[in-house]
């Protein structure tokens, strides 16, 4: 971890081993930088970079990007807001799957120093918070000094060049079951770590909506697997739930993608939508 390295002081540029930190406090600070000094590495709390670059730019001090504002039909998150500061809001104010995969991150400490946008733009899907990213249909803000861009997070692959995240905006749906299972180690990052998350609603007798998904090595969603359950009517069958297993596993097979993904953490995956979908009985 490298704030300790970063907090040296909060003077406006610090150096130390031919590495500078420079601090910003507003927004137009962080563009001006952008623009001025190619290559410059964003700093949130330091937690996932492994080492400081020739020049870097802590943000996490913005009060523009440490805003959490929740409106009827969804929330936003300024990228510096830290991983316990969201916790903090409670479960019963947040999207559950959200807060259920961010208590499973990391140590207290380590969640009171890393922050949203350092756990998206790390661009690493073994972190939690992607997979209920994805099944909330979450949207990035990002920007430079002349442009403002929105990306549906299905999209994300990663900040470009020149930009930084500005803005996290989560949509609140009326979702009737919530599941998120984190499986591989806890309290740390390896390649069986991955997240799943179940989102379904249903009327009376039937399934109305469903979101699957998986994220670790490499990240699943399929319309075509949720197009399979929506519609569906309860009590599910045993017939039903295998039938929907079977199509999960014949998606993992048809797709290159998904050849990456560890033969444990596709039954574990397999057995995860079986298990989700019993709730639903
Ligand atoms: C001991 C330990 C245990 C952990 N255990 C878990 C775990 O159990 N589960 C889990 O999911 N994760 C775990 N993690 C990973 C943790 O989730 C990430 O380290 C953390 O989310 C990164 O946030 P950060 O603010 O520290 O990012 P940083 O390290 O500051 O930055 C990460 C990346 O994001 C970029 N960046 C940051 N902010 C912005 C911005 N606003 N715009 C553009 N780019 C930006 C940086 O340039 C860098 O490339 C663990 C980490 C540690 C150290």
């Amino acid at each position: 971890m490298l704030l300790q390295h970063v907090m040296q002081g909060r003077e406006n540029q610090m150096q130390k081993n031919n590495s500078s930190v420079l601090m910003a406090s507003t927004l137009s600070d962080v563009f001006f930088h952008l623009k001025s000094v190619n290559n410059l590495q964003i700093l949130g709390g330091c937690t996932y970079i492994s080492s400081l670059d020739e020049k870097s730019l802590c943000v996490k001090f913005i009060d523009e990007l440490s805003q959490i504002e929740k409106k009827e039909r969804y929330i936003d998150f300024g990228p510096s807001v830290t991983l316990s500061q969201i916790i903090q809001i409670r479960r019963t104010n947040l999207p559950e799957v959200l807060y259920d995969a961010l208590i499973t991150m990391a140590s207290e400490s380590v969640r009171n120093l890393a922050t949203f946008g350092g756990s998206i733009c790390a661009a690493d899907p073994k972190i939690m918070i992607w997979s209920p990213l994805l099944a909330l249909d979450a949207r990035l803000e990002i920007r430079n000094q002349s442009e403002t861009k929105y990306i549906p997070f299905s999209k994300y692959t990663g900040i470009p060049k020149g930009f930084i995240l500005t803005k996290i905006r989560i949509p609140i749906d009326d979702w009737d079951i919530q599941i998120f299972k984190r499986v591989g180690p806890s309290s740390k990052l390896n390649d069986l770590s991955a997240g799943f998350t179940f989102l379904a609603s249903t009327q009376k007798d039937l399934i109305t909506n469903v979101r699957i998904t998986f994220s670790g090595n490499t990240v699943f969603r399929s319309t075509e697997l949720e197009n399979k359950i929506i519609g569906a009517h309860f009590p599910l069958t045993s017939k039903f739930i295998g039938d929907v297993v079977k199509t999960a596993s014949s998606l993992l097979e048809k797709n290159q993608e998904y050849t990456k993904m560890q033969p444990i953490l596709r039954q574990q995956f397999l057995n995860l939508i079986q298990y989700s979908l019993e709730q639903l009985t």
